[in-house]
């Protein structure tokens, strides 16, 4: 007989490994999809193996990445169902997910979708009104099962065809996290990431900052932004200059690091060579000014920066020789370490 397949969202979390686990009880096989972007599970893009061998070691579960940054980005200039506390769109982003699973069903030879989802868990995106609408725009109602509250619900293709048996899923509802707990542990699993996080864009800080974007607030549009400008806009300190320009200041030497590997060919880099100090990025420095006046004044503006968190002098900020280079070309200007109350109006 052919061996009945599911795809199952996984976020990682409690909810997606009970629910993914409960299908495979069934004897079903599950491929595990954690979707990622510049707002959640990035850092996984840079050890894809890794990952997946902690997720089978840790839950028994075998699960593919898939990057949707490109298809997030253009999702997050004009969510359908508009934003929930902060700039997340969850109801768009989980419709995203589902259609993006669901174009991946033929590939993957399976059957039907599975989430984690639990009715009444989460104010808005886990009403019952909220979870009809996420099955019916992304198409996938009569193939969407949600295991921990299917039997709240009504039974979909899956179950009526009896790919899965609809006696064997749970009717859990609610904030609490106990029942999945009991369920985790029947499974042998007793260590799992805590409850929500890992989101960007719930996050109250961050998602401010990329909210700009969209607003329209930002030296760059929307259609501008590229997804290693998002990665950019994680890290970091942030300074909206006078002249227009966009300047990221690493706080530490992983991030410097980390910044001096997302720099772009028209990025013009700061640095102080004298003592120890951050890596600056003056973003599409190169060409982002209409004008000489605003490049010279980002720049003077841009290296007091740099010399305000060089490393200080008998413990007061003090000024230093600023290396601006753009490839091989390179200026030096004597920054005079920004006095905090002027850098306060330049940081978003
Ligand atoms: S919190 Fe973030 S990842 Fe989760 S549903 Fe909302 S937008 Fe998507």
């Amino acid at each position: 007989m052919k061996k009945v397949r599911a795809i199952s969202l996984f976020s990682g979390g409690l909810d997606s490994i009970c629910a993914t686990r409960l299908v495979m009880a069934q004897s079903i096989e599950v491929v595990a999809i954690k979707f990622v972007s510049p707002f959640f599970g990035d850092d996984i893009i840079d050890d894809v193996a890794g990952y997946q061998t902690g997720i089978r070691e840790k839950f028994g579960i075998e699960v593919q990445v898939v990057d949707i940054s490109n298809d997030y980005l253009h999702m997050l200039r004009n969510p359908v169902h508009g934003f929930g506390r902060y700039f997340n769109p969850c109801i768009d982003c989980k419709v995203l997910m589902l259609e993006k699973a669901k174009s991946m069903l033929d590939q993957y030879q399976a059957s039907f979708l599975v989430t984690g989802e639990v009715l009444g868990q989460r104010p808005m995106s886990q009403r019952r009104d909220t979870l009809d609408v996420i099955s019916r725009d992304s198409g996938s109602r009569p193939i969407l099962v949600r295991p921990l509250s299917a039997k709240l619900m009504a039974p979909t293709e899956a179950e009526r065809r009896g790919w899965i048996d609809r006696e064997k899923l749970r009717d859990f509802r609610g904030r609490g996290r106990s029942r999945q707990i009991e369920l985790a542990a029947s499974f042998g699993i007793t260590e799992y990431p805590p409850p929500a996080g890992g989101c960007v864009l719930a996050d109250p800080i961050l998602s401010r900052r990329i909210a700009r974007v969209y607003e329209g607030t930002f030296p760059f549009t929307a259609d501008e932004m590229t997804v290693p400008d998002i990665r950019l806009m994680l890290l970091g300190r942030h300074f909206l200059l006078p002249g227009g320009g966009w300047l990221v200041v690493g706080r530490d030497e992983k991030e410097n690091d980390r910044l001096d590997s997302l720099a772009e060919p028209v990025d013009l880099r700061l640095h102080i060579e004298e003592r120890p100090g951050p890596l600056g990025l003056l973003r599409r420095g190169a060409v982002c000014y209409a004008n000489g006046e605003d490049k010279r004044q980002d720049l003077g503006h841009g290296a007091s920066v740099i010399t305000r968190y060089a490393k200080k002098i008998g413990g007061v900020p003090a000024p230093g020789m600023v290396i601006v280079a753009q490839g091989e070309e390179v200026v030096e200007l004597v920054g005079m370490s920004c006095a905090d109350d002027n850098m306060a109006n330049w940081v978003i």
